[in-house]
């Protein structure tokens, strides 16, 4: 579903990324690991034009971008509309109920009928687990609750890809678990996502491909089974130890 590359992308001086080879099949769970800095953000933003990289190709189902020349605002706008995105922090809209937020992208950027999107809204919230919560405001819900709003949210603009960056990282201990509850639930039905996380345990059982960046490149990907359990490279093993 996703095919990526030669992705290249600065930011003033610093590489961020320098030459990112990727591709993720369709209804695979891939997770993107490596050290703070590495360009594991960076990379997932390019995936769906909230950052331009300056070199490279990106695919996303038909949609493609090459950077040999530069996009236009339509084909920007056309990538990022197939994938969700879910933030590290829930980013909602502090003034609207769960389920306004839910809908609001639906309505207003994709202009479906209210009683549609209300509908479909509703549906998403519960299947999030959140059906009592629709007319609760952000500050009303615990940040783990927030965060499958967000998800909800993502679902809702019917995306053919989930990207999720960090998820679970803001979140206080007790509600990481409801969160990647969700998101195992999202895989076993053969959603296509593309996480970004420290959540080993959740890698190891959920991933079907592991992505172990450092320093703007790939170092070493494969199953998760020997990414995560017998990795081949020294740096893959360093970094294993150091946050295991
Ligand atoms: P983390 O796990 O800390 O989120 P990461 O692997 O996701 O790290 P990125 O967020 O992609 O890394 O950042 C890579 C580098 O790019 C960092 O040094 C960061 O400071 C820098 N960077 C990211 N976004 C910008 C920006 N908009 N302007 C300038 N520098 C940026």
């Amino acid at each position: 579903l996703v095919e990526v590359h030669g992705l290249t992308k600065s930011f003033g001086d610093l590489h961020v990324l320098r030459g990112i080879d990727l591709s993720v099949d369709r209804g695979s769970v891939t997770v993107l690991i490596g050290p703070s800095g590495s360009g594991k953000t960076t990379l997932l933003r390019c995936l769906n034009s909230l950052e331009v990289p300056e070199a490279g190709t990106v695919r996303v189902d038909d949609v493609e971008l090459d950077l040999a020349r530069r996009p236009t605002r339509g084909e920007l706008k056309r990538l990022r509309a197939t994938s969700g995105m879910v933030f590290q922090s829930h980013q909602l809209f502090p003034h609207r109920t769960a389920l306004q937020n839910v809908t609001e992208g639906p309505v207003f950027a994709q202009r479906r009928p209210v009683a549609q999107a209300t509908a479909e809204a509703t549906a998403l919230l519960a299947k999030v687990g959140l059906a009592d919560k629709a007319d609760a405001y952000p500050h009303e819900l615990s940040g783990g609750q927030q965060q499958r709003v967000g998800i909800a949210r993502a679902l809702a603009l019917r995306p053919r890809l989930l990207l999720f960056d960090e998820p679970t990282s803001a979140l206080d201990p007790e509600t990481v678990g409801e969160v990647l509850a969700v998101m195992r639930d999202l895989a076993a039905e053969g959603w296509t996502m593309v996480v970004v996380t420290h959540e080993i345990r959740f890698a190891r059982q959920v991933a079907d491909h592991v992505v172990f960046m450092d320093d703007g490149v790939v170092v070493e990907e494969g199953r998760p089974d020997d990414v995560l359990g017998d990795p081949r490279q020294e740096r893959t093993r360093r970094f294993l130890q150091r946050i295991l």
